[in-house]
């Protein structure tokens, strides 16, 4: 803390002290024999503390059968350090309200201190942290800083024309005129306290939980403080909607809590509230009935689910026509828009995928390379279109004589590759003595001809696991010279690689 401000504080009549009662606890507290004795010695010279210590032992807060008579079954329902933290928390909270307010709205604070004291033992309990008591005490002194810059500078709450319930902004109202927030104040009056450094910590991080170092019990302990005083706020501010979603999303990273387990803590505080009222003091200021609170929270939070779900929704509507999308780019790369073919670049994968699948289960894979005689003149005759309408029906064509398993590719303009798995030379040999025929015979019906033959060429190469190839592309190089052998012999029929594999090939 910087030290124009710690002297400042120093100096002041005023600052709240804890009584002395309070001084003697923490003393009992940090002796490592302290005993069940010297706490019972102690709490004994103040009866009003004394029967405190009694309620709280015999409220539904910790729920025991026996009736609790004496400080001593106290004790040993509540235990050492909760009995300290008990003892700590209502001692303080009475001699702190004695404090007269300048611009802080008193009643406000003590509102929502309690509230936040109940929501940090409820917090913990829900999130496994032990020291439920001190949390509570935690949760309780959390803003005490408040208290000490109200008397130390009075001008400070008196100028903040926000509304006090509003404590994200009232924390700026304080940064923006002293450079810090009442949590480092509090945390150091808790030192000059001789408080535990684990409640000094869980303070000083208490404005802002991003402060908070490490991820242990520690943080854990300092999460819960911090969180409580956003739940008190819940209570206050009532009907905001959104202050509520904030709140909750926070118990979800802060505590991995979820909106449901979040809602099970605010039932819990809310019926924790009345008893915590009757064990502080009458002078006490009652607060609204928090059902209604509880109820809107449970609408709002739902609200909020219903919103993700359709969240959800909208993500999934997006990934199904992204799917579609991506769908359609697949099918415009591997099918040729003219003739249903494959693409030239489907075509070359899988040429390559069906020769691995030939090599690696040694298999026969037959490749034909088909090129329409003379299309060119179709073209000539009766025009482009009329061109496209024969590459389609010869592309039909082709495909009607294979079967499931062959595939077929356009390799470019009116040139086909067929894949044919597993044929072996004399397979293929049916296959395009089929093809051959069906082009002699199968009229292509263009409007200016509906008698239109068009032959075609066919070049074969065979890869046998007796003459392996040892890549796909010289096999696909022999099917084309095949091809151009049937070509210049004429076209309209078929050449085997095999039967000119020994004669010297042909130029183009
Ligand atoms: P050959 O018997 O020697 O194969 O002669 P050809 O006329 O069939 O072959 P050439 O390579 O000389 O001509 C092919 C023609 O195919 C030329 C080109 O305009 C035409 N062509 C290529 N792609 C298309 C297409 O998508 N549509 C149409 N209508 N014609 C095409
Ligand atoms: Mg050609
Ligand atoms: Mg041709």
């Amino acid at each position: 803390m910087n030290p124009e401000l710690e002297k400042k504080l120093q100096a002041c009549p005023n600052l709240p002290s804890p009584p002395t009662v309070a001084i003697q606890i923490i003393q009992l507290a940090n002796q490592p024999d302290t005993d069940f004795q010297r706490i019972i010695e102690l709490l004994s010279c103040d009866p009003a503390l004394a029967s405190k210590i009694l309620r709280i032992a015999n409220s539904p807060i910790y729920p025991y059968v026996k009736k609790v008579e004496n400080l001593h079954q106290a004790l040993m329902v509540l235990g050492l350090n909760a009995t300290i933290s008990l003892a700590l928390s209502f001692s303080l909270v009475q001699s702190l309200q004695s404090t007269k307010g300048k611009g802080l709205d008193y009643n406000l604070y003590w509102k929502r201190a309690l509230m936040a004291g109940t929501a940090c033992q409820v917090l913990g309990s829900f999130c496994e942290v032990d020291e439920t008591a001190e949390l509570y005490l935690a949760g309780l002194l959390q803003d005490l800083g408040m208290l000490a810059l109200d008397q130390v500078f009075p001008e400070l709450y008196l100028t903040y024309t926000g509304q006090q319930s509003h404590h994200a902004s009232l924390i700026s109202h304080e940064e923006r005129a002293l450079g810090l927030s009442h949590g480092a104040v509090g945390s150091w009056l808790l030192t000059q306290w001789n408080f535990t450094d684990r409640l000094r910590l869980a303070v000083a991080g208490s404005d802002d939980p991003s402060h908070i170092p490490g991820r242990d019990e520690r943080a854990r302990f300092a999460y819960c403080v911090s969180l409580s005083g956003k739940m008190a706020e819940i209570f206050l501010r009532e009907t905001d909607d959104n202050y509520l979603q904030t709140v909750t999303r926070q118990a979800s990273t802060l505590l991995q809590l979820n909106s449901e387990t979040f809602l099970e803590t605010l039932e819990v505080i809310k019926e924790r509230l009345p008893e915590i009222a009757g064990l502080f003091d009458t002078t006490l200021p009652t607060w609204d009935d928090p059902k209604v609170i509880i109820e809107n929270a449970r609408e709002s939070l739902l609200l909020r689910n219903l919103q993700a779900l359709k969240q959800v929704e909208e993500l999934r509507i997006n990934t199904v026509n992204m799917e579609a999308q991506f769908h359609n780019l697949e099918e415009t790369h591997r099918y040729d828009s003219l003739t249903g073919t494959f693409t030239r670049a489907y075509l070359d994968q899988a040429l390559e995928t069906s020769f691995q699948q030939a090599v690696a289960k040694e298999e026969c894979l037959t490749l034909i390379f088909a090129d329409l005689d003379k299309f060119k003149s179709v073209n000539d005759t009766y025009g482009h279109h009329a061109g496209d309408v024969v590459l389609q029906s010869a592309a039909r064509l082709l495909l009607s004589k294979l079967r499931a398993t062959d595939m077929v590719g356009r390799f470019g303009g009116e040139e086909f590759v067929l894949i044919l798995p597993k044929a072996t030379t004399s397979g293929a040999e049916f296959v395009c003595e089929r093809i051959l025929t069906a082009f002699r015979e199968t009229a292509h019906e263009i409007s200016e001809n509906p008698n239109l033959i068009v032959t075609i060429s066919l070049g074969i190469a065979t890869h046998t696991p007796a003459k392996p190839y040892t890549q796909v592309a010289d096999l696909l190089q022999n099917a084309d010279e095949s091809m151009y052998h049937s070509k210049i012999h004429g076209g309209n029929q078929a050449t085997f690689f095999h039967s000119i594999m020994n004669k010297q090939p042909v130029s183009r």
